[in-house]
């Protein structure tokens, strides 16, 4: 079988596949802990799983507007307004089958053959491969730890070519924790409008924050920006939505067009069950995203304060999302049992052999000296999962 060459330059996920291993271990009688994936390990409330088992009672089963139907661009709108101070009519919103879906329907109506898309690195593991698939080049923004890994106006302007279309920009980030602040927004603002390059801003942690920080939307900041940025939105992180399959892009009309005119040809549109759990989600009570960030919390400080305390390890405190980032590099060419670990790879499958612990390699986020591990999961699993590590990290010589 002959492939499309595109497909020879991608993966899987590698995330969506260390969670199918450890699930599947899990499910053959192994005990294992997963730091895997990225799931808040919350049930959806019960006033959204309600609005969608009326929705089957009463027949709200067919196809809908690609695009989405109109109570839930309405409430989408409404919440745009309200928590981003961003105003866009619905012909500026389109609702697809999770953010990722938003995500590649940007990369299909926008990056075309040899355009250059800046990804600064560590980056979420979908970017480059959406970008490969529409045959557009990764052009990856190496950032420094002791930076937060945050892209600074100078790093920006290097890597700024006469090919540049767009830069990804993901705050509070997937795989770091780390979340701009308004002054690096606004620079970054700045130079997309006056070098005129598209923002792809993924905001799908917005609410999961800490410390106090607030989340700000740089498409907030003008008209100019504003419309030189399409907004990523969805339910699966802050409302445990994972499974549903609803998330939004927001940005002007002509690429909204575009991305709609694309999803009518390849998925239509996402189910209309969870497009009324969807609006239920936004429009119901929304204190379940508080008691799920208390919760979050306090695993963040727990994880961030053992990581730093094991020997050869470092973390900076994520002040997003759900995850951890440690530097594990100090383990490198160190040995178990005569086998050499040279890589995040060697040490990820090492700590699910050894210590029976699911972690995903900084490889995939395109950082090898790091490991990511996801807090969305019990205390209890967190405090046993670390008591493994440390003890498998302490066998290596
Ligand atoms: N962007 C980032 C940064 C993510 O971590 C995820 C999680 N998978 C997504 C987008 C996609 O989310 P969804 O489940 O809504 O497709
Ligand atoms: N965003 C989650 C993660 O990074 C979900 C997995 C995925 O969609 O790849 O673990």
């Amino acid at each position: 079988m002959r492939f499309s060459k595109k497909t020879n330059a991608i993966g899987p996920s590698p995330t969506l596949a260390i969670d199918a291993k450890a699930k599947s271990l899990k499910a053959g009688g192994v005990d294992i802990i997963s730091f895997g994936v990225g799931e808040p390990d919350f049930d959806t409330p019960q006033n959204i799983k309600e609005a969608a088992i009326k929705a089957i009672r009463d027949g709200f089963t067919k196809y809908t507007p690609v695009a989405g139907i109109e109570d839930l661009k309405s409430a989408i709108i409404d919440k745009l307004k309200k928590e981003n101070g961003l105003d866009y009519e619905k012909n500026e919103i389109i609702v697809s089958c999770g953010a990722k879906h938003s995500l590649y329907n940007v990369a299909e109506a926008l990056y075309d053959v040899g355009d250059e898309i800046l990804l600064p690195s560590p980056y979420w593991v979908s970017y480059p491969d959406q970008i490969m698939l529409n045959s557009a080049v990764p052009v990856i923004i190496k950032t420094d730890e002791k930076n937060s890994f945050k892209i600074t106006p100078e790093l920006l302007k290097a890597h700024l070519s006469k090919k540049t279309k767009a830069l990804i920009l993901n705050s509070p980030s997937n795989p770091t924790g780390l979340a701009y602040d308004k002054k690096s927004l606004e620079a970054i603002a700045e130079l997309a409008v006056k070098h005129d390059f598209y923002i792809v801003s993924d905001e799908i942690y917005e609410k999961l924050v800490y410390d106090g920080f607030e989340h700000i939307s740089i498409a907030s900041f003008g008209d100019e920006i504003k419309k030189r940025t399409i907004v990523i939105n969805g339910l699966s992180k802050s409302f445990a939505m994972t499974g549903w399959r609803i998330g939004f892009a927001a940005g002007p009309k002509d690429i909204i067009e575009a991305m709609t005119n694309i999803q009518s040809q390849s998925t239509s549109n996402p189910a209309s069950i969870s497009q009324k759990a969807a609006v239920e989600a936004y429009r119901g009570p929304q204190d379940f995203i508080h008691t799920m960030n208390i919760e979050f919390d306090k695993r963040r400080l727990y994880m961030f304060e053992r990581l730093n305390k094991m020997k050869g390890v470092s973390c900076i405190r994520p002040v997003g999302a759900f995850y951890a980032f440690p530097d594990v590099s100090y383990y490198f060419d160190k040995n178990f049992k005569g086998s050499r670990i040279n890589s995040s790879m060697d040490l990820t499958s090492y700590l699910l052999e050894e210590a029976k612990v699911a972690v995903v390699p900084g490889s995939a986020f395109g950082d090898d000296r790091y490991i990511r591990l996801s807090y969305a999961t019990s205390m209890t699993n967190i405090e046993k999962g670390l008591d493994r590590i440390e003890d498998a990290l302490s066998k290596l010589q």
